[in-house]
């Protein structure tokens, strides 16, 4: 068996310091809340703090400690994964081992991921804490999401190699996309490689939407065959050693009329001006403004139905939103996908999508996939 850098990885070549720091950042956003406890159960987020990678997880950080509630089947790879973080081993459910654990620390309020957390979930901690003086729980709303949004120079490492790997294997399926190659033949062929080339596989379920069916920007792939003088979208994103990325090209099959080149050219144009407008200070809605404006001027604003760009990261969607109404500043470490679209029903659609890192020296494109030549007569 090969054994590629990063295919297991996750973060354990990065330095405890890494988390050390990811924490002492968590810590000092606790004090400010007034919260001398934060419940972490959503998995990126333990992942995140401690670089323990299990789907299933109970973190509760308190200042100079973390413990980690596992089951059984994680306890192994909780102790060789995850940094500084005493690791307990429950046979119970996580959600009642921690209310068993509230009960004999008696802390007044401890912060939690409610958003993540469902209401049986938010009920069934409260029941179980029940006889330690009314622990509160409090949740701590978008905290862990907003400390993801800088990414640290390892986590850029893993994105450049994600987004490398999403580009070659782009590349290499190219000259396999020809009239009468089914949609899922080619996702498939994608996926494959992705694997093989190192990630973990796809972020997300690749998209292959030729013909009408690119008027559906979440189009399936499909057992419908390309045909020529169609345009086809390929939506695709590996995951590299727990991290993301995100890219679109649009390609023609045979050579383009005039409305196929109005709607590529314009998307490109779109997106181009997009990233290039990037820096820290810039708004989200701002972002999403430059792209919305570049297709108004060809009267196609209309056939742009979503928004501009989301962050990527350990999730495939994640702050910050490229967006209308988006008042929060781009920060430098943040990465973002810039993907305007147009979608013009009974005809199909063009996406171009980058996921690009926001720098002091400007945009930085993870995902280098050509976008030219975009058709194939
Ligand atoms: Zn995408
Ligand atoms: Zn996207």
């Amino acid at each position: 068996m090969r054994v590629v850098d990063g295919r297991t990885g996750a973060c354990d070549q990065f330095p405890e310091a890494v988390f050390r720091g990811r924490r002492a950042r968590l810590e000092a956003r606790m004090e400010a809340l007034r919260l001398r406890f934060v419940l972490v159960t959503k998995p990126v987020d333990v992942f995140y703090l401690t670089g323990f990678r299990g789907s299933a997880g109970a973190l509760v950080i308190s200042p100079g400690r973390i413990r980690l509630w596992v089951d059984p089947r994680y306890t192994l790879q909780a102790r060789e994964q995850s940094r500084g973080a005493e690791v307990i081993e429950t046979r119970k459910s996580l959600l009642r081992a921690i209310g068993g654990w509230a009960r004999r620390a008696r802390p007044s309020v401890v912060g939690c991921q409610d958003a993540h957390l469902t209401g049986a979930e938010l009920a069934e901690l409260r029941r179980e804490s029940q006889g330690s003086r009314g622990a509160r729980w409090r949740g701590v709303g978008a905290v862990l999401d907003e400390l993801r949004i800088v990414k640290d120079r390892w986590e850029i490492e893993r994105m450049r190699q994600a987004g490398g790997l999403t580009a070659r294997v782009f590349g290499e399926v190219l000259p396999l996309v020809k009239p009468g190659v089914c949609e899922c033949d080619l996702a498939a062929e994608l996926e494959f490689r992705m694997k093989r080339g190192g990630g973990e596989g796809p972020a997300f379920e690749t998209i292959v939407a030729s013909g009408p069916r690119g008027a559906w920007p979440h189009a399936r792939a499909s057992a419908r065959p390309l045909r020529s003088g169609e345009l086809v979208i390929f939506d695709l994103g590996a995951i590299l050693a727990g991290y993301a990325s995100d890219m679109t090209r649009t390609l023609y099959l045979g050579v383009p009329r005039r409305r196929a080149r109005l709607l590529y050219e314009s998307v490109a144009e779109a997106q181009r001006e997009t990233v290039l407008s990037l820096r820290a200070g810039l708004r989200g809605g701002d972002a999403d403004a430059v792209a919305r404006h570049a297709l108004a001027r060809r009267n196609l604003e209309r056939y742009f139905t979503h928004s501009t760009g989301h962050g990527v990261g350990l999730e495939v969607h994640e702050r910050p939103r490229l967006a209308r109404g988006e008042h929060t500043a781009l920060q430098a470490g943040a990465v973002v996908t810039v993907e305007p679209g147009v979608y013009v029903e009974g005809y199909g659609g063009v996406r171009i999508e980058d996921t690009v890192l926001i720098s002091e020296s400007g945009p930085e494109i993870l995902t280098p996939a050509a976008k030219e030549p975009w058709y194939t007569g």
